[in-house]
């Protein structure tokens, strides 16, 4: 039988660790695939999809900036796709791509399996509303937290994802520029990818009450691109700076599951990966 084809399809995606993961997984549980990054930039997403399902690909992970177009193109979206409005696993079935979104329950796991946070009633705080927020933000709510504030750069995009989360009382869209208005949380996300480009890219000065005491702080991102966030997060007393390693591992574990209908462990892999790219924190 010939060998399963996978990838993740993003732009830029030389870095993603998604392959390395992949092959981890499929040592330990013994099945065989191949699994390759394929960089399409946002006008190419279709033809490459396109070109990897010709040359006999049966599953994708979607990485930014796709995941909004990839739910479009699919002919059956999971519950978690449609509440996020963005896909980031593809499963090729034969009347086309079936979407999926692991993201937020690979934040969730992380958080609460592997860092020990008790998420219910947390003031939450979430910056960004691109893809992986919208991932994130209903499992976050199904886990209990608080009151949901989303800031996002463009507001349309925040007042788009509340209005999708339907839930008026508990999720509440407000202007980044206005973040020092809104009080202090004791769950702050970035869901920004704003530290992985240009430099003077960068989110604007958070201001450094924002944390409320005990709270943590997590950036979806991790490596260098972290570092901005966490160091702040650091300087602003959070009691846990958390990086997106482990979410990254998680969701990667939920897609290998639907794919292959066994879940692989992760501990020992996101341990491996946790050596390669320490959290590095700079305050
Ligand atoms: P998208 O391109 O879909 O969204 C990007 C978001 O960042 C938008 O909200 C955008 O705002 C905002 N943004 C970008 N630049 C700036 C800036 N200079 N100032 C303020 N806001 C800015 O990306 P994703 O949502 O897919 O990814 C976001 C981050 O999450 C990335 O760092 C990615 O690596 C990480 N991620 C990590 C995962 C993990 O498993 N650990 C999984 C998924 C994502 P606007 O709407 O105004 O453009």
């Amino acid at each position: 039988m010939s060998v399963q084809r996978y990838a993740v399809i993003g732009h830029p995606v030389a870095h993603s660790l998604s392959p390395r993961i992949h092959a981890a997984f499929a040592r330990q549980t013994g099945i065989g695939l191949e699994y390759a990054a394929i960089d399409a930039a946002p006008e190419d997403f279709d033809a490459a999809l396109a070109a990897f399902a010709a040359e006999g690909g049966v599953g994708a992970n979607i990485t930014l900036p796709h995941k909004l177009r990839a739910a479009q193109i699919c002919t059956y979206l999971s519950e978690a796709a449609q509440r996020a409005g963005a896909v980031n696993t593809l499963t090729r079935a034969a009347t086309g791509w079936q979407g999926d979104n692991t993201d937020g329950v690979g934040l969730v796991r992380d958080l609460t399996e592997r860092h020990g946070l008790d998420l219910r009633a947390r003031r939450t705080l979430l910056i960004g509303a691109g893809g992986a927020a919208r991932g994130v933000a209903p499992a976050l709510l199904d886990a209990g937290i608080g009151g949901l504030y989303i800031v996002n750069r463009t507001p349309e995009r925040a007042d788009a994802l509340a209005d999708m989360l339907a839930l008026p009382g508990r999720v509440h869209p407000r202007y980044l520029k206005d973040v020092g208005t809104l009080g202090n949380f004791d769950l702050v996300i970035n869901a920004t990818s704003a530290s992985r480009g240009d430099p003077l890219q960068s989110l604007p000065t958070l201001p450094i009450n924002l944390i409320a005491p005990r709270g943590a702080a997590v950036d979806l991102s991790y490596g260098e691109a972290a570092i901005p966030f966490l160091a702040w997060a650091r300087s602003a007393r959070a009691h846990d700076c958390i990086d997106g390693l482990g979410m990254l591992v998680e969701q990667a574990a939920e897609s290998f599951q639907r794919w292959h209908k066994v879940r692989p462990e992760t501990d020992a892999v996101y341990a491996k990966l946790r050596d390669r790219e320490p959290i590095l924190v700079t305050a």
